[in-house]
């Protein structure tokens, strides 16, 4: 357990997470919770390997470059940027890590990158929603594309 280098506390709250690659691990911003300061620490994660179970409850190692392109084929032709897209992953790797789940569903990775864009571009959260919730009629896709148009107005 890290000691707060100020007045040796044991106990902090984290109050920011993000990953270190060059590191290999996770940089978190801690604020002790007896003198209230804050410090840096750097926890390497000891091979924290997330497992994706699918639909079909078949496993595979979370794979980032995979959920990297995913997401760049909804977002083509659009005005995203590579570094939102990188955020979005990143941003779900580590909210994994940090919660220290080993095992998630593709449908909770599904969600999120869903959750993200949603406010960034509709047309992505579209395309990546037809495939992620596998529309299998054209008429849940018409109700997903009603909603959405519903709450642009
Ligand atoms: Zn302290």
């Amino acid at each position: 357990m890290m000691k707060c280098p100020f007045c040796g506390y044991a106990e902090s709250k984290v109050v920011d997470s993000r990953p270190a690659p060059e590191r290999g691990g996770i940089r978190r911003r801690r604020e002790c919770l007896e003198c209230g300061k804050r410090y840096t620490t750097y926890e390497v994660i000891e091979a924290l390997q997330i497992v994706v179970r699918k639909r079909d409850g078949s496993q595979q190692p979370f794979d980032r470059a995979k959920l990297m392109r995913s997401i760049l084929r909804a977002c083509e032709k659009r005005t995203v940027k590579l570094e939102q897209i990188e955020h979005i992953v990143d941003s779900i790797e580590s909210s994994f890590q940090n919660n220290f789940r080993a095992e998630v569903t593709s449908t909770e990775i599904g969600e999120e990158v869903l959750r993200h864009l949603r406010t960034l571009d509709k047309v992505a959260y579209v395309r990546f929603a037809s495939v992620y919730h596998q529309f299998t009629d054209l008429e849940s896709f018409a109700n997903e594309l009603r909603r959405l148009s519903d709450e642009q107005n």
